[in-house]
């Protein structure tokens, strides 16, 4: 199907914005629904593997991402006691191999520069639900859309699309979050490192250089705070100096990081979803991105796998004369690849973000010398750099 279908594509996050860029190539004709009455970014900042990467370089916007990201060479992260917890080079899985931290609003800037076809966003315009065939979508206004031959929601992890009968096979609200934002990395010495501290498994810090936004040249830092889901909530000025007073204690070189940081309002709130859907297509629509795998940020992979769903779907589309087969290849495709990533993430989050103090100490003892075997290593660098793709 080359050019022959006109396609909805709900929400412009990453999973929507490549959606556009991938089958609006294809020439199919598209219209995007955006709930935010100015499409944007939303959050600080976040780390792409090189298979998020790879979709970039197939869209040719990789030389811009390395001009405005920042390289990042090693995850290290330490307990306490200064013991290392995580150490992995991305060269150690390959020649060359390397993640890149970007802030939010670079990759929007690009992904949304790169679209010619900009003037079909309809903003501010939520989508409540799908109709009963699957063709139409409808507003919270009960005004419908359509009918369209194909859906793409990619309205995020808390979507509202998947809300029809039979779609979804699981659904929770992790009982941990965060609170981030991005810090000026001016006074920060590693530059190419993802930083984190844990102390016991109660709380996290993370320090992820992130390059450039769109509207300064100076550079930044993805700050990420691990807290209880009801303190994510509630994070106000007080739990702000509380806070700070931590990191005062658990990681005194990063407290000067925090000083342009005044009030509660410049910290983004993150609480995540684990879901699992039956399956990724439903009658003439296909969920991709956070809507078909909301998973935990712990891995590092919700962007990556939202490229890599938009890849999939126009690479399935062309191969295929009709739309079933084409959503049927798309969903073999990436099954397995998500499959794995959503339960590695449900298995690891309680490690670092939960109330099981006891997990604390197993993973402070297990983790550090099954990264120096070279089998174990080797695992744990093909699920750092999303490339995990087969159990065996
Ligand atoms: C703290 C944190 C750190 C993270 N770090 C990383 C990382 O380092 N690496 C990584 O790969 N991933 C990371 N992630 C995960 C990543 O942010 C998500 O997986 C990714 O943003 C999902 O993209 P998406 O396009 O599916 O959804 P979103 O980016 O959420 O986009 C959804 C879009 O749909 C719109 N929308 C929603 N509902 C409707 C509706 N009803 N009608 C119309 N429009 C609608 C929204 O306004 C939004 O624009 C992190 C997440 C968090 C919370």
């Amino acid at each position: 199907m080359r050019g022959n279908l006109h396609i909805a594509v709900v929400g412009y996050g990453v999973a929507g914005q490549a959606s556009c860029l991938l089958l609006g190539a294809a020439g199919h004709r598209l219209t995007v629904f955006e709930q935010a009455a100015s499409p944007g970014p939303v959050g600080a900042g976040f780390l792409l593997q090189p298979t998020g990467l790879s979709v970039l370089t197939r869209l040719g916007l990789l030389e811009q991402a390395l001009a405005s990201g920042q390289r990042i060479e090693r995850l290290y992260g330490c307990n306490l006691a200064g013991r290392a917890v995580m150490d992995m080079r991305y060269a150690e899985h390959a020649a060359g191999c390397f993640g890149l931290g970007m802030t939010r609003g670079a990759l929007f800037s690009l992904l949304d520069g790169a679209w010619a076809g900009r003037s079909a966003i309809r903003s501010g315009t939520r989508i409540d639900r799908l109709s009963d065939d699957g063709r139409y979508l409808i507003d919270g206004e009960g005004q419908r859309y359509g009918p369209f031959d194909l859906i793409v929601a990619a309205d995020g992890a808390h979507s509202a699309l998947r809300r029809q009968p039979g779609v979804v096979r699981r659904e929770g609200l992790y009982p941990w979050g965060a609170m981030w934002c991005l810090l000026p990395a001016t006074q920060w010495p590693h530059n190419d490192v993802l930083h984190q501290r844990y102390a016991g498994t109660r709380e996290m810090i993370g320090l992820l250089p992130v390059g450039r936004r769109d509207d300064t040249d100076a550079r930044w830092l993805t700050f990420f705070y691990s807290l209880p889901g009801a303190q994510v909530d509630a994070f106000d000025d007080e739990a702000l100096q509380r806070m700070r007073h931590r990191l005062g204690e658990l990681w005194p070189e990063a407290l000067p990081l925090l000083e342009g940081i005044q009030s509660s309002t410049q910290l983004h709130r993150a609480r995540y979803r684990d879901v699992v859907l039956h399956q990724t297509t439903w009658n003439n629509v296909v969920f991709i991105g956070d809507a078909a795998h909301a998973m935990s940020p712990q891995l590092g992979q919700g962007v990556n796998m939202a490229l890599l769903d938009a890849q999939a779907l126009a690479d399935a589309l062309a191969e295929h004369d009709d739309l079933a087969p084409g959503l049927d290849a798309y969903r073999r495709q990436r099954r397995t690849h998500v499959g794995i990533y959503q339960r590695l993430s449900r298995f690891l989050t309680p490690l670092f973000q939960s109330d099981r103090d006891m997990l604390a100490g197993i993973r402070d003892r297990v983790f550090g010398p099954l990264g120096r075997m070279p089998i174990a290593r080797g695992e744990m660098l093909r699920i750092l750099t999303g490339t995990k793709r087969t159990w065996w």
